[in-house]
């Protein structure tokens, strides 16, 4: 399908790119590594008059170190994020997640700022930023903001950005010692797409116990979320299968579960508990790895 007319702009700074975005408000959208976008506009689910390309800002694309997590530029893409050794020695669940994503075609153009931006409900990575929680950084608005991923993530393919924000980087906060990440997902066949994917990071308390645990879930419900209840209640008990079951029953409650051609919401509720107590009993085994 070939998209309805548009205009192109490349410019050269974020600035510029920002003040492209208020001109043109509603009329306008950024493009990242278009493996979004650019099928939207395709099958015209998406009227773009005014296409804004951010791959020739330079400056946006870099993984550091910093306070003992990581900076990440927007448009770092998921090739880079997996090559990367910061980033596996940050957190191997990264590298494991994206390795679950697409193909390669799409892991090579698609960028991480792309992926938080469109907030698809079954994207993969929004899973593991609200579990690590991580900063979106923004710029266009009335001043930059850092957001908290789990007030970033608010509908399906909605997020607290204002129109005219474009994300700059996604910060990622240090881990505390004896801490294990694990991502486990049922997936979509043929897209690969989360049908339910669970991202969990815990930390072992010196006691044995579980002292910190983040459990966040993508594709049950329009958004993705932690799931506190079950991050409460795991959080001072032993790490034991049945913790972890009882925790993962817990996984689901404020979910609205989604119903498709993919599964009923009983059948997400189901896969929600399932893979929500292998990414935790995973996560607790790698803290000893
Ligand atoms: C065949 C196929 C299979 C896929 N399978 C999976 C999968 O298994 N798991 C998964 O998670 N994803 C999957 N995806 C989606 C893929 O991960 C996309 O790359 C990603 O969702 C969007 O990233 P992008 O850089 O391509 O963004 P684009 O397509 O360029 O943009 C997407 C949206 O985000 C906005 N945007 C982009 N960057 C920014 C920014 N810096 N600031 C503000 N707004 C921005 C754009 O304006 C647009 O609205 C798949 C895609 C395809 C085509």
């Amino acid at each position: 399908m070939i998209p309805a007319a548009f205009e192109y702009h490349a410019p050269a700074t974020l600035k510029e790119a920002t003040a492209l975005m208020r001109r043109f408000g509603d009329d306008a959208k950024v493009l990242a590594g278009g493996q979004s976008l650019i099928p939207m506009m395709k099958l015209r689910l998406a009227d773009v008059p005014h296409l804004i390309d951010l791959r020739r800002v330079s400056g946006l694309a870099y993984i550091k170190e910093q306070d003992g997590g990581l900076a990440i530029g927007a448009m770092t893409t998921y090739h880079e994020l997996e090559a990367s050794s910061l980033v596996r020695r940050y957190a191997p669940f990264i590298v494991e997640a994206i390795d679950l994503i697409a193909d390669v075609q799409v892991r090579n153009k698609g960028t991480i700022g792309g992926s938080a931006a469109h907030a698809d409900p079954a994207a993969d990575l929004p899973a593991l930023l609200v579990a690590l929680e991580a900063r979106i950084n923004t710029t266009g608005g009335a001043r930059a903001r850092h957001i908290a991923a789990d007030r970033f993530f608010v509908d399906a393919y909605t997020t607290a950005m204002g129109p005219s924000e474009v994300i700059s980087e996604i910060t990622l906060p240090a881990l505390p010692l004896r801490t294990g990440t694990s991502y486990r997902k049922f997936a979509n066949k043929a897209s690969h797409f989360a049908v339910v994917g669970a991202a969990a990071v815990v930390t072992l308390g010196a006691d044995g116990l579980c002292e910190r645990v983040r459990l966040g879930i993508t594709g049950a419900g329009p958004k993705a979320a932690r799931s506190k209840r079950a991050e409460r209640y795991l959080e001072g008990k032993a790490p034991t299968q049945e913790n972890f079951q009882t925790a993962a029953r817990k996984a689901g409650h404020g979910i609205e579960f989604l119903e498709d051609i993919h599964g009923s919401a009983e059948y997400r509720r189901h896969l929600t508990s399932v893979f929500a107590a292998r990414a935790l009993a995973e996560a607790v085994q790698r803290v000893a790895d």
